[in-house]
């Protein structure tokens, strides 16, 4: 048995999308941007899948474009934004994907843009009273805030951060990209202005994604061209990958309940498993707390060994895929800025187990007794 419990890097694809792609690939090939019938069909189909986006999220479609993934939407909610408003403050946090943290280290850089960072505590949870200070004396700022983080899990409020950028007249970009496909965002009721997609999380196609931009804030297109995307970003469409994006949010929306459950449950049996077979173990963040954190996410602390530093490459060669982290390589703490910015004692050992619709209950007991085996041997 290979268990594969990375799903927060990415997911498998789901077979009825690839189904759903498949004659995009083969059969109807024609440039969207044609306006012979090649090109017509695939435009149809274009719009077709961006309605059904809007739809699901409960907007219109003029307020979707779609992207190259969520790294790229990310980029051109803050850039764009910015740059096209003249903004001269933004407020974000130091646990947001290195695809927000480093476009803001650009505007600083680059911009003069002054950023600030909300202050969290040790598990993550960050001071909302903190965003109201910062807020309420700083005109014209862009808050950037995430849905759920990546690393340790934690689901933040957007709702209240969008009640307060919308009393204090901010712009706000929350990246979704953990909880798009996962739960239903209502973007009539998100106080959003910028959430992001991206189709490899929720078993859609690799190197595709969206962004929705409130219809009142007008900013420049991030990547200059042709008229694609209604002026928004240039570039011929990846045609087969936005096929596929919405045919796999729709699936996700069709089944998310029974999945949440189900993923749930087998998240549930990972913290029990763990509890039962080791000593001293924690959670990162909140990742322990259903209802503080995403259900497809759990951040493993385990005690100070020998055997931390190669961590994950001993789970690999168990026939274990896991990660430290988004970007990290080693099992030790060090590699992630998430675990670094909550303090976490550096000598314990962390990893992020992720799953998805596709883990079974065995898998989940294979991979608990596996790291148990792990930490016995070293400490018989
Ligand atoms: N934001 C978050 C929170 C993510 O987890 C990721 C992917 O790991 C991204 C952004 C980047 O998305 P993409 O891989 O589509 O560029």
């Amino acid at each position: 048995m290979r268990v594969y419990l990375d799903n927060a890097a990415t997911t498998p694809l789901d077979k009825e999308v690839f189904d759903a792609m498949a004659p995009f690939m083969l059969e109807h090939f024609g440039n969207p941007s044609s306006i012979h019938s090649h090109g017509r069909e695939v435009r149809a189909a274009i719009e077709k899948a961006r309605r059904t986006v809007a739809t699901l999220l409960n907007t219109s479609p003029a307020e979707v474009f779609f992207t190259s993934g969520g790294t790229e939407a990310d980029n051109a909610a803050i850039l764009c934004t910015c740059r096209t408003l003249g903004i001269r403050h933004a407020i974000t946090t130091q646990l947001e994907h290195h695809a927000v943290l480093h476009t803001m280290e650009l505007l600083e850089k680059q911009d003069g843009v002054q950023v600030s960072y909300l202050r969290h505590d040790e598990r993550g949870n960050l001071d909302l009273a903190h965003l109201e200070e910062l807020l309420s004396s700083q005109p014209q700022t862009l808050v950037s805030i995430m849905h759920a983080n990546n690393e340790i899990g934690n689901l933040n409020n957007i709702e209240a951060i969008g009640a307060l950028c919308k009393k204090y007249n901010a712009i706000f970009h929350s990246d979704t990209v953990q909880t798009m496909g996962h739960y239903k965002h209502d973007l009539q009721q998100l106080g959003a202005n910028f959430i992001v997609g991206s189709a490899h999380k929720f078993h859609g196609p690799k190197g595709v994604g969206f962004l929705y931009c409130d219809a009142n804030v007008k900013i420049q297109p991030l990547i200059q061209g042709g008229a694609q995307e209604r002026n928004m970003r240039g570039g011929t469409e990846n045609v087969y990958g936005i096929i596929g994006l919405a045919k796999a949010l729709e699936i996700a929306y069709r089944d998310m309940e029974e999945h949440t459950r189900y993923i749930q449950g087998l998240k549930d049996r990972m913290i029990y498993q763990l509890k039962e077979q080791l000593e001293d173990v924690h959670f990162n963040g909140m990742s322990a707390t259903a209802d503080k954190s995403l259900y497809t996410v759990l951040n493993v602390s385990l005690p100070a060994s020998d055997i931390n530093e190669m961590l994950l490459f001993s789970l690999d060669i168990n026939k274990i895929s896991a990660s430290g982290g988004s970007a990290c390589s080693s099992g030790a703490n060090t590699g992630s800025h998430v675990l670094r910015a909550l303090d976490v004692d550096p000598t314990r050992g962390s990893v992020r187990f992720s799953f998805s619709k596709y883990n079974t209950p065995e898998e989940i007991d294979f991979a608990a007794e596996t790291l148990a085996k792990l930490y016995k041997k070293v400490s018989a």
